[in-house]
């Protein structure tokens, strides 16, 4: 059963488990799709019936970002943990290249899918990057197309949210791929464009600060933290 926080349902699992789960959807036949959301997702998806089916239709979604763990808490509901896009992505990884599986990386601008390809290929001895795209792209018909086309087992989706949300739900089937998993800026991340907060920041669950300490044009997005909060303050007075 999921855990509910303000409409959306999080699988309540450590991220050993939520890993054992991708490797399991990832040699099942069909196509199924996992989402990572944070507090901002959540309100989001407040707002967008669209964005919210697209999180909710999902086959596991992950609790990304301290502020669902002390929501869920808040609201009497405790989840095991935080288990974090990136954290999850590099698990599966090392899984996928003992058993030689394909990964496509789909997004962000021109160029980063490659750099990433060549640092993950170079970090995961074994694991195949079948193909890469930038996620700056008009139509998904070829986008689609070149994912069936390469063969690929897991697609990482990462356009933003709730855009990759949406975007695996209507074209998860087509692509042939067994699992795809919406990342946001992980490729930043592993092409080495952005660095990752220091592992302190990570413990005490602050990379969202270390994020708008290096980017403060982050600080309109990040206001949905706050409100998140007073939303589940809400909500707890509902239900007693
Ligand atoms: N992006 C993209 N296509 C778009 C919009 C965004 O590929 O149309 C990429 C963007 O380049 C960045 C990622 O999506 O790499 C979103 O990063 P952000 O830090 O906003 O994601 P978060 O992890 O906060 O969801």
């Amino acid at each position: 059963m999921r855990i509910d926080v303000l409409g959306v349902g999080f699988d309540n699992m450590t991220v050993e488990q939520a890993v054992a789960e991708g490797v399991r959807l990832l040699n099942t036949p069909g196509a199924h799709y996992a989402v990572t959301p944070n507090p901002e997702i959540v309100e989001v998806c407040r707002e967008d019936a669209e964005a919210r089916e697209a999180v909710n239709g999902a086959d596991l979604v992950l609790a990304d970002g301290i502020g669902v763990i002390y929501g869920a808490k808040m609201l009497g509901t405790p989840l095991k943990g935080r288990v974090t896009g990136i954290g999850f992505a590099q698990e599966l990884m090392a899984r996928m290249a003992e058993d030689g599986k394909r990964l496509f990386l789909l997004g962000a601008k021109p160029g980063v899918a490659e750099r990433a390809a060549e640092n993950l290929q170079r970090q995961y001895p074994g694991l195949i990057v079948a193909g890469t795209h930038d996620g700056y792209f008009q139509e998904d018909g070829p986008v689609v197309e070149a994912i069936r086309a390469s063969g690929a087992d897991v697609v990482f989706v990462c356009l933003g949210a709730p855009k990759q949300e949406k975007w695996m739900r209507k074209n998860g089937e087509a692509t042939g791929a067994h699992l795809l998993v919406g990342l946001g800026g992980c490729l930043d991340v592993f092409s080495g464009e952005v660095r990752r907060a220091p592992e302190v920041f990570q413990k005490l669950g602050l990379e969202w600060l270390h994020r708008l300490a290096k980017n403060p044009g982050r600080i309109g997005r990040m206001m949905k933290l706050p409100l998140f909060l007073v939303h589940v303050a809400g909500a707890k007075g509902k239900k007693k």
